[in-house]
This record gives C-alpha cells, sequence and structure tokens, in this order.
C-alpha cells in the first residue's frame, strides 16, 4: 500500500504544497513544531533514510539546502535544523525545523499552534523564495 507520503506527491491528500522537482517534494508538517516546519521527501518509497541509494540520498540532501535557505529567506529564522527521526511515517523524510530564537528546541517534541490561514501563508511565502 502506497504510504501518506505517496498519497501527497500524488495529489490524493492534500497538503501545504512548497516545492518539487521530478525526484523530490515539500510541504509543511501538519504538525510543525515551529512556524514553516517543512518535510523533504524523495518520490521514491523507500522507509529509512540510510537505505537511500547515495546518488538519491544526496540530491534530496541538495534540495533540502534549497528548501532550507527558502525558509531562511522568507521567514523570521536564525537559521534553520534538521531532524530525521522516522518512527511514524515509514516514508524516508528530512525535517527542516526553522528556528526563530537562541534556545528554541529543535526536536520534534512540543507542537507549535498554528492556524489554516497561517499555514497557507506559510507555505505560500516558502514557495515564493525557493523559486527565486
Ligand atoms: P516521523 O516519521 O517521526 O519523522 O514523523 C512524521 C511526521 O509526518 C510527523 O511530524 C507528522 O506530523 C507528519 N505528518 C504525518 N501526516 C502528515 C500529513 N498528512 N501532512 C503533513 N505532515 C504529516
Amino acid at each position: 500500500m502506497a504510504s501518506i507520503f505517496t498519497k501527497i506527491i500524488q495529489g490524493e491528500i492534500p497538503c501545504y504544497k512548497i516545492a518539487e522537482d521530478d525526484y523530490h517534494f515539500a510541504f509543511l508538517d501538519i504538525n510543525p513544531v515551529s512556524e514553516g516546519h517543512t518535510l523533504v521527501v524523495p518520490k521514491q518509497e523507500v522507509d529509512y533514510l540510510f537505505n537511500l541509494e547515495d546518488d538519491t540520498l544526496k540530491s534530496l540532501i541538495i534540495f533540502a539546502k534549497k528548501v532550507a535557505k527558502a525558509i531562511d529567506a522568507s521567514l523570521d529564522t536564525i537559521r534553520t535544523g534538521v531532524v530525521v527521526e522516522g518512527l511514524e511515517v515509514p516514508h524516508a523524510h528530512i525535517h527542516l525545523v526553522p528556528i526563530h530564537y537562541e534556545g528554541q528546541h529543535v526536536g520534534l517534541g512540543k507542537k507549535a499552534e498554528v492556524s489554516k490561514e497561517r499555514m497557507i501563508e506559510l507555505a505560500e511565502r516558502i514557495s515564493e523564495a525557493f523559486k527565486k
């Protein structure tokens, strides 16, 4: 059965889309730990990040870098942190967690309250910056 992320990539499940290319897809995490928390996913469905082929992993991290730069350019960040866990969704992904203030916890614990309207706005802002 297709993973929930494959269903998002294929448009069967809605998301706050940021960007995609032939091999990668980026969208806002529905339960963000900070505003702009983004997931970067290879379109190829492999569970464990470190089971990806070298070239796939390499291109995924380069795509994630571009998304992180777009987050930094469009939101009020100090920088963007990276978390990889993968215990909930068996489809490899990188969490990009915008760091908005000194001492912010970057792990996947406490969730931030972000309204639907704000999620739409955040996705649009990051997406626009990604295209530049
Ligand atoms: P993990 O597999 O532990 O790295 O976490 C999976 C992440 O996917 C969690 O942070 C979830 O909030 C996120 N997530 C699960 N379903 C969706 C969805 N439909 N849209 C966006 N993010 C999701």
